[in-house]
């Protein structure tokens, strides 16, 4: 292998162990889970490289186990055949890499992207197309209920969906749409281009459904787009004065599915409450008596399996669902949330919404228009490959999975991130390597099949110590995070708490147990480069979704699916959250950093009140909110800059900050906007800006994050490890 080839980059994969031991016993013996993270149509940022596009004459694959070539296969033969790295077969190498027939010139290899980057896109080539690509269809299915006439919700939708119709993917102009609208009834539009103006078509029969003009229903967005731009302007005020309450959810999907279900596509969904109308609906079963018991679980799990049998048949045809929850009550998030669960989308939740309020309008919005206007690889199939010996046992993420290596994504969601477990199955001792290769088959935007080919490279040790020093923390942290939400909705939060906890005593025992001479019983010590796992395990336990705690059940399962299908440092950041003091500012803090879109961010502090003076001002990044943390000692001079009034003035909760007018208020502004920017590109979350006081009632929820104090039941870090020491001594050197 050559040195100079790198594994993907963080954000793409992390395993949990950078060496991989040579035989399961080993394995066994370091109690470290073999496992990667891996996002592998991760969003790129600004400043990050695009991945290479290629499309050679052929796609050259191993004609055993059908790997993709990559930057780790050999070259033997004077250069004219390849030996798999994944089953070690030699190949024969086409002519292409070795001479250039335009040119006339011998190749260098190390110009060609498929040999050299570990992430690549290869344009596919006739056979791995079955029939016309499938376009980009959008169905929206929208709650039309009072509740969601009354919030804004409607309006807000309506207004950005417009707005945003320009930036739909479109290519080639095949792209279609359609509306659902519902509350006790489903109103479908018919949208046909030579109509001026929409013609609204109701059903009251919820259970056996008419689909009234079945080819109207979805149409072209550029042919209809007159038509389209009319019902979107009359959307907002249609259902203006409804008092009905009443939201056939399941109803419209089913309607939403019959129409779809011939040629894929998504269904975006907009709820303001609990589906409680015809088949399928569900009961208000929020029973605070059962928290922090052990039957809190069941409020976590679906309360019908009826939809998850739905998606499952989506994913069937191809049809991804992502969900939008607008409730200031209970939603059923719990049932609702297998719906992206297992279609491969996405779910976005606004706690208590009301458009009248510029942060809220804003935010949906934001997210909104980015989720409309992003790239989507559709009719995707993910195949993992690894190395003979390793098996793949588990998947974790949003989607459904067809074998143990296959997984079938309707859409691939940039914004989700999956994980995979593995075995040893055999002693790799003939093998320097253990190599993952994943490959998503997609339809990308412009109707290009395509396929991005992702590999990982390990090396194999029969070095215990070794196996510890290149076991990565983070990795770690993230893959029992993911297990632990398996967890939860399969057993209870307990025994997740347990999975989490267990995992980290049983790696640090296996170390002292293998490493600590007789005699330092009461230390506790583990390798360097693990030193961060207990406090990524203590901040895990202290997350809103597997802490001790009266946390509404609705809040739980949204902080489950973050963690599930976050990607890698989003992930981290809602695990350990970002707190920088932002009352002592260096020269170039928040100014921009020349050639790219960041600003210098200031540095970050442990999460500890421990850590922060009286006369500060802080900030915290959990991933999904910012808040500004002020207490009545906060420099009054800041305050007022930042704020342009004095801290008794200031309102605590979600807030506009005004536009600066001064040095520091303007490098403050610009850190949030960077935070923002990077949110939204990479989970396609526009965080709220939330200024927390001192002295007022949302001080907890900021405490909350300080995940090295003792919150309620939950312990301190020093409290923890002092826990840990008292289990490891039960571990003998
Ligand atoms: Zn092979």
């Amino acid at each position: 292998m050559q040195s100079e080839k790198k594994n993907p980059t963080y954000p793409y994969c992390a395993a949990t162990l950078n060496a991989v031991p040579q035989n399961n016993a080993l394995l066994q013996k370091s109690k470290i889970p073999f496992g990667l993270v891996f996002a592998p149509y991760k969003n790129i940022g600004p400043d990050e490289p695009e991945v290479p596009v290629v499309s050679p004459e052929v796609i050259v694959r191993c004609k055993i186990c059908r790997a993709y070539i990559n930057p780790f296969v050999t070259f033997v033969d004077q250069g004219t055949r390849w030996k798999c790295n994944i089953c070690h077969v030699v190949n024969d190498l086409p002519a292409f890499y070795n001479w250039d027939s335009k040119t006339r010139q011998a190749v260098d290899r190390n110009t060609i992207p498929e040999l050299n980057s570990s992430v690549v896109e290869f344009v596919a080539t006739q056979e791995y197309t079955r029939g016309p690509p499938q376009p980009v269809v959008i169905m929206f299915v929208i709650d039309v209920s009072f509740q969601s006439i009354q919030s804004g919700m409607v309006a807000t939708a309506a207004r950005t969906i417009l707005s945003t119709l320009d930036s739909i993917p479109n290519y080639d102009n095949r792209t279609k749409i359609g509306f659902i609208t519902y509350d006790s009834t489903l109103h479908f539009y018919n949208l046909n281009s030579s109509l001026s103006e929409p013609q609204m078509l109701v059903v009251s029969d919820l259970d056996d459904i008419f689909i009234p003009a079945p080819d109207d229903l979805l149409v072209n967005l550029s042919e209809s787009r007159s038509v389209i731009e009319s019902f979107l302007n009359k959307l907002g005020n249609m259902h203006k004065t409804t008092q009905n309450v009443s939201s056939a959810l399941p109803s419209a999907l089913n309607a939403a599915n019959k129409i779809l279900g011939p040629i894929g596509g998504k269904i975006a969904v907009f709820q303001s409450n609990i589906p409680n109308c015809g088949k399928n609906s569900l009961k208000k079963r929020e029973d605070p008596s059962l928290y922090n018991t052990s039957k809190e679980s069941s409020l976590l799990q679906p309360a019908d399996n009826w939809y998850k049998e739905f998606a499952l048949d989506c994913s069937r045809k191809q049809i991804c669902i992502d969900t939008f929850i607008f409730s200031g009550q209970y939603t059923d998030i719990a049932t609702i949330s297998t719906l992206p669960r297992f279609t491969g989308g996405s779910i976005y939740f606004y706690p208590g919404f009301d458009a009248s309020r510029a942060e809220d309008a804003n935010k949906f919005s934001s997210e909104l228009n980015r989720f409309l206007s992003k790239k989507i690889g559709l009719e995707a199939v993910l195949r993992i490959r690894s190395t003979r010996g390793i098996s793949i046992k588990a998947c974790y993420g949003n989607f459904f999975l067809m074998a143990s290596d296959l997984v079938q994504l309707p859409n691939v969601n940039p914004d989700n991130c999956y994980a995979l477990e593995a075995t040893i199955e055999k002693d790799l001792t003939s093998e320097p390597y253990v190599c993952f290769q994943g490959a998503v088959l997609h339809t990308c935007n412009n109707g290009e099949r395509r396929i991005r080919v992702f590999t990982n490279v390990l090396p194999v040790t029969n070095n215990l110590t070794e196996v510890f020093a290149n076991a990565d923390p983070r990795a770690i942290s993230i893959f029992a995070a993911k297990k632990a939400v398996d967890k939860t909705l399969a057993d209870k939060i307990e025994d997740a708490r347990n999975l989490i906890i267990s995992n980290c005593i049983d790696i640090m025992g296996a170390y002292k147990q293998s490493f600590t001479a007789s005699g330092q019983a009461s230390q506790l010590l583990i390798i360097e480069n693990l030193a961060l796992l207990p406090v990524l395990t203590q901040a895990l336990l202290k997350n809103i979704a597997f802490r001790r705690g009266n946390i509404p059940s609705d809040i739980r399962s949204f902080a489950l699916c973050v963690l599930y299908g976050s990607p890698i440092e989003n992930a981290l950041s809602y695990i350990y959250s970002k707190l920088y003091a932002i009352h002592i500012l260096d020269a170039n803090t928040g100014l921009p950093i020349p050639n790219t879109s960041q600003v210098y961010m200031p540095p970050r502090i442990n999460l500890s009140i421990q850590r922060m003076t009286q006369d500060g001002i802080y900030l915290l990044d959990n991933s999904q909110h910012i808040i500004i943390w002020l207490s009545r000692g906060s420099n009054p001079e800041l305050v007022n800059a930042l704020f342009q009034k004095p801290y008794e003035a200031i309102a605590s909760g979600k807030t506009t900050l005004p536009t600066p007018n001064n040095d520091y208020a303007t490098r403050i502004n610009n850190i949030i906007e960077c935070i923002r920017k990077s949110r939204l590109i990479s989970y396609n979350n526009f965080p709220y800006v939330y200024v927390v006081k001192e002295d007022d009632n949302t001080r907890g929820w900021f405490i909350s994050h300080l995940v090295e104090d003792k919150l309620d039941s939950e312990l301190s870090y020093p409290q923890f490890l002092s826990h840990l020491r008292e289990q490891l001594s039960k571990y003998s050197s």
